[in-house]
């Protein structure tokens, strides 16, 4: 049955925009898009054939000749403008997302916002894509330039429906490329809006193009295509390695987003109130569902009681409901897997021998409501505590030294985002250069913004979005010698 939006503003109608031309469900084979908040039908998205996977792969050819020609004040104006156009819109994009992955509507707005920065820093960056000149004999001349890389396909997850899509599009277009989107089939509505405010802006028709589909299926036809130059991929590490091993045969060049298990390090010369205040707020953010989302809270002993007790009494009265809904702190997970995974893992510790304080249940039985959980004492062998739980489960072990607790950060395979929380500066420094991951943070939960390279290191990943780096990762360098 398809539910009635009575949020003030309706669902759209789905769509793939292959060439600039809107397609429709017509013929093909369709997803049902659903509300996780309640589980009801949204709407019916078109999945596409082999042909409009050419037909895409065509048009992406033709706009990378017309793109990289374009002059770095068409680039930038369109993403400015693009900008200026989601600020407009904010308000419905963010209901948008809200329903479609089920986050708090503050949490969609938020979003929308930093989607604006991103635009509009990359706006900047389009005219700063600067080479060099070789200091060489007189008579000589060495320069060293920077070229778009080609068509890029980009594959963009449903936990950021509107952010994810902005980074897969912003940094191919503020670089010279053309792009082929395929952005999550579980939240299209959020990415087609964000394309949207592109083309509106003036993107040309065959330079930006959203598809969906069966994303094995399409993954394969693209990348098996020599007109596509790189793949950009946020998702698991099981799927991105998958991906990889399709790009290697081409050598495409790729940025990988994958898994993290994010490390939180608690030492006892904290305030643990402060750090409380900020932790748990971060961790049942979008219902845990954040690459960056802080997992294993490794916590040293003296502090490691008051810290516990004090997150099972905050999570206890986490409000969570429906994402558009008031003073609603955590909206449901964004798919029936979630709720299914968090069974598992949760179970699993439990069985064993980890302490369950909090939650470690479903809420209700419409929709995909997972209640805030918290964990301790969970054996290292448990499967959540090598897997990335992806949910509201926050997992807290004592320990006692500093060398100790540095050694289960570096513990996994996993090296995205970590956290520190220690007034010792020397302590500080030792930190950020042991611990292995691409971002890491002292006194804070604020990591990024859309300067600042966003990317992990082993299995979490290589290459950066957002920053200079974000759009030097859909760049090649030529050397050109001249006598
Ligand atoms: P999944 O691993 O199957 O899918 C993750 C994303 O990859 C989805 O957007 C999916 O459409 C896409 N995908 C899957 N197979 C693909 C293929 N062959 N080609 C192209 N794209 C493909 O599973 P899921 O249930 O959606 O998520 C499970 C896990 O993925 C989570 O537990 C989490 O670890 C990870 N995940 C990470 C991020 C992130 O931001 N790094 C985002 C979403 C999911």
């Amino acid at each position: 049955m398809r539910e009635t939006v009575r949020s003030g503003v309706g669902y759209p109608e789905l769509h793939m925009i292959i060439d600039g031309e809107k397609i429709p469900v017509g013929h093909r084979r369709v997803h049902s898009v659903v509300n996780p908040a309640s589980g009801a039908a949204l709407g019916a998205l078109p999945l596409a054939d082999a042909a409009d996977l050419d037909r895409a792969l065509a048009a992406a050819q033709r706009g990378f000749r017309l793109w990289r020609d374009a002059a770095p004040q068409q680039r930038a104006a369109v993403l400015a403008g693009a900008a200026g156009l989601l600020r407009e819109r904010q308000e419905e994009i963010a209901r948008i997302a809200t329903l479609e992955e089920g986050k708090t509507l503050a949490e969609s707005r938020i979003e929308v916002m930093m989607n604006v920065t991103l635009f509009e820093f990359y706006a900047g960056e389009c005219h700063r894509l600067y080479g060099r000149q070789l200091v060489r004999p007189t008579g000589m001349r060495s320069t060293v330039v920077c070229e778009p890389v080609g068509p890029v396909a980009a594959f963009a997850p449903w936990n950021f429906p509107i952010g994810n899509p902005g980074r897969k599009l912003g940094a191919p277009i503020a670089a010279g490329c053309s792009v082929i989107l395929k952005a999550a089939e579980e939240a299209p509505a959020s990415a087609l809006a964000v394309l949207q405010c592109l083309l509106d802006a003036g993107l040309p028709k065959e330079v930006g193009q959203a598809v969906f589909g069966v994303p094995d299926e399409v993954s394969r036809h693209l990348l098996r295509s020599p007109i596509i130059r790189k793949l950009s991929f946020t998702g698991s590490t099981v799927v991105g390695k998958h991906l990889m091993k399709l790009a290697a045969e081409d050598c495409k060049r790729t940025t990988m987003e994958l898994g993290g298990h994010g490390a939180v390090l608690v030492f006892d010369d904290v305030d643990v109130e402060q750090v409380l205040n900020a932790m748990v707020a971060a961790k049942f953010r979008n219902a845990g569902q954040v690459c960056i989302s802080p997992t294993r809270f490794i916590v040293q002993q003296d502090v490691y009681e008051g810290f516990l007790s004090g997150f099972v009494q905050r999570a206890g009265q986490w409000r969570v409901g429906n994402g558009l809904e008031e003073g609603v702190q955590m909206g449901p997970m964004a798919n029936p897997r979630r709720p299914e995974a968090m069974e598992r893992l949760i179970g699993g510790a439990v069985s064993a021998g980890a302490r369950l304080h909090s939650g470690g249940a479903r809420i209700g039985t419409r929709g995909y409501y997972y209640a805030p959980t918290v964990l301790s004492e969970i054996p290292l062998s448990a499967a959540i505590m090598n897997e990335e739980p992806f949910g509201p489960v926050a997992l807290i072990n004592p320990f006692r030294t500093e060398e100790e607790m540095i050694g289960e950060a570096n513990r996994l395979p996993y090296g995205l985002a970590s956290y520190s929380w220690t007034n010792d500066v020397g302590r500080q420094k030792r930190l950020a250069r042991e611990v292995e991951s691409g971002m890491f943070c002292i006194n804070t939960t604020v990591l990024g913004g859309p300067d600042s390279p966003f990317g992990g290191v082993k299995w979490s990943g290589h290459g950066s979005e957002n920053g200079p780096e974000g759009v030097m990762s859909c760049m090649v360098v030529k050397a050109i010698h001249e006598g």
